[in-house]
């Protein structure tokens, strides 16, 4: 006869087995191992430990290590990821940023707690923080010239269609102004060393520009991203009409394909190599001195393979003063750019990174930016 330990393992494997258990309520990972036994719902090593941080309505414990209770199986029977879902995730907005396994903590951690915590998907009036189409806040933005962080004022706001920040508290004149157009927002605390970091880029005459913010209260983090996810969101609503929601919704914000230094050298490639940061930005890549650089030192448009762009391993013959020694030639239709790599790994990586972006097919205004790029001073 199976003694109880084992009618209650028996039992949870049914449960996980059961429809939406099999994967985390919250960020999708295959597997989930764990289970908050207040909520109902299956998660995922990392999740359970973000379920620690709202412990006032969220208990958690291995589904595989921890005993059970008859009445804590019968109520994951009558709960589960799915009905935990239709319950706590009724009016999500279409924009808003829902994480995965691969993203940040912050972002998974806020996810938790907007869903759970503050039941912000159960009523729009505790959306507005980021529906509203104005936010107006403040902001640690990093010093283009010391890299200390100062207090900023920052408006988005939708019917301008712009970001904008302001040097001064009581300035007229913003510092600078962001089209929305042009905006992209992306998490990265390990380049900027703080778990809020946000970067936000965008375009000024054509090129690449880069702030990098933060706030203390992760809430108000990921408002602000959010806020901007919306605010593109109607602006590309606007810009293509009768384009289905599906294709838009992947182009409101987007992490970089690929970060990482390698070392270049210039147009006539007789100047020593140099280590840089480079950044692969949807098809550009950017290089710049420093990660937290404002603006790029030089940006290179990288297409399809129907429009001439290759990337081979190695370099161009008789090409010399580089240290590291695992070369890759990036070929464009004008130029060759050889950059190199200091392990296989890395130059497998990037290779693999450049010839993803070459194997899809230029999009119309793709060949918009090509143009700018080929005919740029
Ligand atoms: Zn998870």
């Amino acid at each position: 006869m199976a003694t109880d330990q084992e009618k209650t393992r028996m039992c949870l494997k049914q449960l996980l087995e059961k429809p939406g258990n099999g994967n985390c309520a919250d960020c999708g990972a295959a597997e989930p191992e764990w289970a908050s036994y207040t909520l109902g719902v299956f998660v995922c090593h990392s999740c359970s430990g973000l379920h620690r941080n709202i412990a006032q309505i969220s208990k958690v414990k291995s589904v595989l290590l921890d005993p059970w209770s008859s009445s804590e199986l019968e109520f994951m029977d009558s709960a589960g990821n799915n009905a935990a879902k239709a319950k706590y995730e009724q009016i999500v907005p279409a924009f808003y940023y829902q994480p995965t396994h691969r993203d940040c903590t912050l972002l998974r951690d806020q996810w938790i707690r907007a869903k759970y915590e503050r039941k912000e998907f159960l009523c729009v009036e505790k959306q507005e923080p980021y529906s509203a189409g104005y936010r107006e806040g403040f902001l640690w933005k990093r010093g283009r010239d010391n890299g200390q962080y100062l207090n900023r004022k920052f408006i988005l706001s939708e019917r301008e269609g712009v970001l904008k920040y302001f040097n001064k508290h009581d300035a007229r004149e913003p510092k600078a102004i962001m089209r929305i157009n042009t905006v992209n927002a992306t998490f990265q605390p390990a380049k900027i060393g703080t778990a809020h970091g946000l970067q936000i880029t965008y375009l000024k005459e054509n090129s690449t520009r880069n702030i990098f913010v933060y706030h203390e209260d992760g809430k108000e983090m990921v408002d602000w991203f959010n806020a901007i996810r919306a605010a593109r969101f109607n602006y590309l609503q606007v810009a293509f009409p009768g384009t289905p929601k599906s294709d838009l919704l992947p182009k409101l914000t987007r992490n970089y394909i690929k970060e990482g230094y390698m070392e270049k050298t210039g147009p006539k490639h007789t100047e020593g190599f140099k280590k840089r940061w480079f950044s692969m930005d949807d098809r550009r890549l950017m290089y710049f001195k420093d990660p937290l650089d404002a603006y790029a030192r030089g940006e290179v448009f990288i297409g399809s393979k129907e429009n001439y762009y290759t990337v081979l391993p190695g370099l161009p013959p008789n090409i010399q003063g580089y240290a590291w020694p695992f070369g890759i030639t990036i070929v464009t239709p004008d130029r060759k750019f050889p950059v190199t790599c200091e392990t296989e790994d890395e130059q497998k990586d990037w290779m693999a990174a450049f010839q993803a972006v070459i194997n899809r097919p230029m999009l119309p205004q793709d060949y918009a930016v090509e143009a700018y790029f080929k005919h740029k001073p």
